[in-house]
């Protein structure tokens, strides 16, 4: 069985529509694919429906905004109930916080000399998870950079002009929300770019005695093979469920091919039984 675990359509910050997603996971040949939008559920009905019509199991996931000691860190859940009121009541304060942090991004990017609104923005948004990759592909619409990987470099990354951080829910609390919806909370990409400093092995261990972490994600290409081994261990000897999963963004991210990173059948099965003893909705 082929499993990708972690996905984003143009809901949030990817490129494909999510019947497009599913297209694409059929021609990769994916069994079962979660497609994981950052902060909202908006994507998953369509996607779950295109999947019933293509034969591919999609699995309702969400890529949660969330803070570790003041760093931003990303909390995947997977069979959440998506009707449910703290959940949403959560997940709608980071998407305001999103939103009102565009208007000044486009300020401090028109400090320094660039000619960008905010309308420009919310134009080539499809929902209220508006995000700097948004901000990215207007400043490449109007030939500032060629790619989303320039603006971040130049513009959007911190200590970049253009930078603005957004409000993230403390990451226990995230955990807290995720499984009492009847979900499963996967720490995503804990040994990334920006979270390896503040996830250490201790304080993931704290998350998983004192909060009950569910897991983390293992393979995934932010990830190197040394990495990658290293927080196997720490996972098996933690008792963590360990993913892999590609991170999908379409053509906005071209470092995470569909299907790149797989999770094995055992840690899906896994998310299974206890979507279901929560229950929650897989
Ligand atoms: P935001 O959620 O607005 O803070 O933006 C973070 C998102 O931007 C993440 O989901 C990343 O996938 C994406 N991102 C970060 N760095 C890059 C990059 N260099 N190129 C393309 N996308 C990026
Ligand atoms: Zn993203
Ligand atoms: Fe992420
Ligand atoms: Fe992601």
């Amino acid at each position: 069985m082929r499993i990708d675990l972690h996905t984003h359509s143009n809901i949030s910050d990817g490129t494909d529509t999510p019947t497009g997603l599913v297209l694409k996971a059929v021609q990769a040949k994916l069994d079962v694919v979660a497609l994981c939008d950052h902060d909202t559920f908006a994507g998953l009905d369509e996607a779950v429906s295109a999947g019933k019509r293509f034969g591919v199991k999609v699995v309702r996931g969400v890529e949660m905004s969330a803070n570790a000691n003041g760093v931003p860190v990303h909390l995947l859940g997977y069979g959440m109930n998506v009707n449910d009121p703290e959940l949403n009541a959560e997940l709608k304060k980071i998407r305001q916080s999103r939103r009102n942090r565009i208007g000044q991004i486009c300020t401090q990017l028109t400090e320094a000399g660039l000619d960008i609104d905010e309308a420009d923005v919310f134009a080539l948004a499809r929902s209220s998870s508006v995000g700097r990759p948004h901000v990215a592909d207007a400043l490449v619409a109007k030939g500032y950079v060629a790619d989303r990987g320039e603006a971040f470099a130049r513009w959007l990354s911190a200590g970049c002009p253009g930078y603005v951080a957004k409000y993230g829910t403390e990451l226990p609390q995230a955990i807290r929300l995720l499984q009492a919806a009847g979900g499963v909370a996967i720490i995503a990409h804990p040994w990334g770019r920006k979270s390896v400093e503040v996830l250490t092995g201790e304080y993931l261990e704290y998350l998983k005695t004192q909060h009950n972490l569910d897991g983390v994600e293992v393979d995934h290409p932010e990830h190197d093979q040394q990495t990658r081994s290293l927080l196997f261990d720490l996972g098996g000897r933690l008792g963590f469920l360990r993913t892999g999963s590609s991170d999908y963004h379409g053509s906005g991210k071209t470092d995470n091919d569909l299907g790149c990173c797989l999770s094995r059948v055992s840690a899906y099965r896994e998310i299974e039984r206890r979507v279901k003893m929560r229950g929650g909705q897989l």
